[in-house]
């Protein structure tokens, strides 16, 4: 059986105050036993976030990680790091990160490799970019993101997996997927699992979407079979939205 999971990537947004009042609205709202929650704040506010919600069922996950144990360098953070203040969850391959950072496929190759041996969780992000889906070409282009960041991993890492596809066209653009175009890629993606690896470890895989996601669309596309649950960004930062999203299960 799949786990249904939510996660909110609040992105470079609410200070150390700002956090902490979001997480006590968030403690108040009624999460189903059911779904899986998590929230992704900034760095600096990860470590009191794993205090606030210490007694709560949601999970606190990292944004990013650096692929190295540690060194010379600047700014980066570490997977110990993280797990040293309770985080055992990781973000990786947001489209922002490609896009603004250049993160590759093959780097990120290397941050799952790091997050896996650290016995970390990783949410691997994919989606193809507007030019990819008007050149009829975002199945090859997630296939590739797939088959070069992720698909060295072995069969019993993936239980430590959660996919999130978020094509970027859709990334706090107000434009969503259409619940078939999610399905469709979500099949796909269910499919080529399958062929890489086996049936089964593709129908154990949670499958995410993630890309304009609010509460009056959450219900009809987490509605579709191979929808998972989302990755939420703008709508996440808001509690009661938050948590529409998270009751938006059928
Ligand atoms: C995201 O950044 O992962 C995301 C899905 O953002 P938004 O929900 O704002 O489109």
């Amino acid at each position: 059986m799949r786990k249904q999971i939510v996660a909110g990537n609040w992105k470079m947004n609410c200070d150390l105050a700002e956090t902490d009042a979001l997480l006590n609205d968030l403690k108040k709202q009624s999460i189903p036993d059911s779904t899986h929650v998590m929230v992704a704040p900034t760095y600096t506010n990860l470590q009191s976030a794993v205090r606030s919600l210490e007694d709560s069922s949601i999970t606190v996950a990292a944004q990013n990680m650096h692929q190295s144990e540690s060194g010379a360098f600047t700014g980066e953070i570490s997977a110990a790091m993280l797990q040293s203040i309770g985080v055992d969850h990781v973000i990786l391959g947001h489209s922002e990160r490609r896009a603004y950072f250049g993160e590759t496929n093959e780097l990120l190759a290397e941050k799952v490799t790091t997050a896996l041996n650290h016995n970390m969780k990783v949410i691997f992000c994919f989606g193809e970019e507007l030019v990819d889906r008007q050149h009829g070409r975002e199945f090859d282009v997630v296939k590739d993101q797939l088959k070069y960041g992720l698909f060295h991993v072995s069969e019993s890492d993936w239980q430590h997996i959660i996919l999130a596809y978020e094509p970027v066209w859709a990334i706090g653009t107000g434009e969503t997927a259409s619940p078939e175009q999610a399905q469709e890629m979500h099949a796909f993606i269910r499919k080529t699992l399958a062929e890489n690896y086996s049936p089964s470890i593709a129908e154990e895989v949670s499958i995410l979407y993630g890309g304009s996601v609010k509460p009056g669309n959450a219900s009809e596309i987490f509605g579709k079979a191979d929808v998972d649950g989302g990755l939420i960004g703008g709508a996440s930062l808001d509690a009661e939205s938050f948590t529409a999203i998270v009751n938006a299960f059928q």
